[in-house]
């Protein structure tokens, strides 16, 4: 275990010149009982590749380089790359990137994504590593506030688009509270460590790039009405894409025919909000090839 504590944190960033970047999230972990509960938990066996998403000084990477096959690890910041390729022994499994992530080619063959993320980026992570046709197993230290809408379902309050998007193709299994006063500088808010796996039925319709992200628009735009009944927020949703031509009469006979009640956004299911969004991709088609 590299023994670093917060001090030693500091007196390194200071050493290279780093000072925080809010916009980069740039939060970094200095407690070593997280870690080691964060290694326990990603139950990582020796044949598996893993992803670290930002790994900033490197204290959740040499763990994970010690326990696993290969590590990819994509860091933005040009110090923290120069660092960390200098801190890692070339002859370990590893490649370090110095790319975004989110514009970064990540290699297909990924079993697990272990990381302490930057949280300003968190739903746009999500989407590019787990709102896929086959997503890795994730063991991610998030913010509290997201990690609650992950885990509670149909709840009114925490019911949100994070919610379907995220159950639509991932199972959340278990979840920690972590304190902010465990990095450095500690954020605005507490933080989780969240273990989700791959769902092994993803709905087919969310198979090909085109649908998932016609799903992924339409729960971000219904979402906004989720006090409304659903044909309500589908009618405001397709008002919101310049569709005029499909009348709520149409929509509410539309979901009859498939035994969908005219609820509340909030009392459906994930799956049948999935279903839903395949109704209405399907009837906007239909529409428009008349
Ligand atoms: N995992 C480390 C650092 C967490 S802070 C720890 O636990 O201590 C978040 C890290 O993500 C920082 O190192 C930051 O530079 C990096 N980062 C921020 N945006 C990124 C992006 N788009 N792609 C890759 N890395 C990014």
């Amino acid at each position: 275990m590299n023994n670093m504590n917060k001090r030693e944190t500091q007196l390194i960033l200071n050493e290279l010149g780093i000072i925080p970047n809010k916009r980069l999230g740039q939060n970094f972990l200095f407690d070593n009982n997280i870690v080691k509960k964060i290694i326990l938990e990603s139950q990582i066996s020796e044949d598996e590749v893993i992803l670290e998403i930002g790994p900033g000084l490197g204290i959740l990477t040499k763990e994970l380089l010690a326990f696993s096959k290969k590590v990819y690890a994509y860091e933005i910041d040009f110090k923290l790359f120069q660092y960390l390729k200098k801190k890692i022994s070339q002859t370990a499994n590893i490649e370090i990137y110095n790319e975004d992530i989110l514009k970064a080619k990540i290699p297909p063959q990924i079993d697990v994504i272990v990381s302490n993320i930057p949280y300003s980026i968190t739903g746009p992570i999500f989407e590019k590593v787990f709102y896929n046709e086959k997503p890795p197993r994730g063991v991610l230290v998030i913010e509290n506030s997201i990690a609650e809408r992950i885990f509670i379902q149909n709840k009114y309050k925490t019911f949100s688009r994070i919610t379907v998007s995220f159950n639509a193709f991932m199972i959340p299994v278990k979840k920690y509270n972590i304190s902010r006063f465990k990095f450095f500088p500690a954020p605005r808010i507490d933080l989780s460590l969240i273990i989700v796996k791959p769902r092994k039925d993803i709905n087919p319709f969310l198979l090909s790039d085109i649908n998932r992200s016609f799903f992924l628009r339409f729960v971000a735009g219904i979402m906004p009405y989720k006090n409304k009944n659903i044909v309500n927020a589908i009618s405001l949703f397709l008002k919101n894409e310049n569709v005029i031509n499909i009348p709520k009469p149409k929509i509410l006979q539309y979901l009859k025919n498939k035994n969908l009640n005219n609820e509340k956004v909030t009392k459906f299911k994930v799956d049948e909000l999935v279903k839903i969004s395949e109704l209405i991709f399907n009837l906007m088609n239909e529409t428009l090839s008349i």
